[in-house]
Order: C-alpha cells, then structure tokens, then sequence
C-alpha cells in the first residue's frame, strides 16, 4: 500500500513540484482537466493520469510519453482545475525533463513537434518575436516537406498576416538575460 509518506519522499514529484511550482500532490483525480484538455485524445498519458503517474514516482513513464508534446499549453485544464494545479506548467516541465535526459517518444508527429519547439525558440533567441515565414521555411525544410502550406503564404502575406521582413524587439538585452539564465541553469 503506498503511504502519503512514500509519496512525499519521492524525488521525482519533488524536482517537478519545485520546477513547476504546482503541488501535484494536491490532484484528486476528479480528471476536469481531461474533460477540457482539446488534445487529451491523442495523449498516452491524459493529464489525470500525468499527475497521477508523477506522484507515484513512474519517471520514465511520464517522460516517455508523448502527453506534454501534444499539450498546447491553452491551460483550459488549469482554469477548471479544483487544486488549483497549473498543469500547463507540470506539463512544460516534464517536457524539459525529457529533452534533458534525450528521452523522446518514437513517433514521426513528436519529431515534427520537436522540430517546431526548437525552431520557434530560436526564433525568439534571434528576433525576440516570432518571425513566420522563416520559421514556415525552416520547418518545412527541416521535416522535409518543402511546399507545406505554401499556397496560403501569398494570401496571409497580401492580407498583412505575414510580414516579410523580420520584427525585433526594442529590449534585446531582456532576451540575451533570459537565455543566458536559461543557459546557466541547464548547466
Ligand atoms: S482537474 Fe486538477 S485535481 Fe482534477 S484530475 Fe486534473 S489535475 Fe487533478
Ligand atoms: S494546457 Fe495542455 S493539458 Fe491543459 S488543456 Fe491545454 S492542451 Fe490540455
């Protein structure tokens, strides 16, 4: 029988609780988060079941399933969360986890997923703001599929959706400390 003790021992729940700075101890499974959640569906692991999986200290379970990849962060679940548990954090967090200890799920979907995450990150690090149509051409490029959504790029480009040249934030010097504490932290 596993006590509220073992649990409150359990080192991964605690490195999740401090990074995510939720108690997932908190959840008691009434599962309104996967009643929200748009993309609870294509999780291995809903986010009720991520919580629980946390608590009981089932590692790479949680980092191996493809639940915080699909999550889109919309935190609908959070807003209906009882516990009041910011699940898109835990959710971020436990993707962190597993792109630090290379744990990523096999499927073509996760990879473009990655893909996406490194190029719009990158995309921040340079410009402070996104720029679409070099993180369109990158992805494409990068998955493989040179004219995904091509069509659409004139009419989002003549109806002012899509700028051509690169937007840069004023504050550069907020962007370079966010990334060198980011740096620093990895570390
Ligand atoms: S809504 Fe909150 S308390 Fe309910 S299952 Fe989800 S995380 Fe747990
Ligand atoms: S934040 Fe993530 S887990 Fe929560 S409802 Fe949105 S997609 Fe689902």
């Amino acid at each position: 029988m596993i006590q509220l003790t073992d649990l409150q021992d359990n080192k991964f729940l605690a490195e999740v609780n401090k990074i995510s700075g939720s108690n997932v101890l908190e959840c008691y499974q009434c599962g309104k988060c996967v009643s929200t959640c748009p993309v609870s569906s294509y999780m291995e692991l809903p986010p009720r079941k991520i919580m629980q999986a946390i608590k009981l200290g089932l590692k790479d379970k949680v980092l191996s399933a493809n639940s915080s990849w699909f999550c889109l962060t919309c935190s609908s679940c959070a807003a209906r969360c009882p516990r009041q548990i910011d699940i898109p954090k835990v959710m971020e967090t436990v993707r962190h986890m597993a792109i630090d200890e290379k744990i990523y799920p096999e499927s073509r979907k996760i990879n473009e997923i990655r893909k996406f995450h490194d190029i719009f990150l990158n995309m921040v690090k340079h410009y402070g703001r996104m720029y679409e149509i070099r993180l369109m051409a990158e992805f494409n490029i990068r998955t493989g599929r040179l004219f995904k959504d091509m069509a659409l790029a004139p009419l989002a480009l003549g109806k002012g959706k899509l700028g051509l040249l690169p937007e840069k934030t004023r504050n550069k010097a907020a962007i370079k400390k966010m990334f060198k504490l980011l740096d620093k932290k990895e570390k």
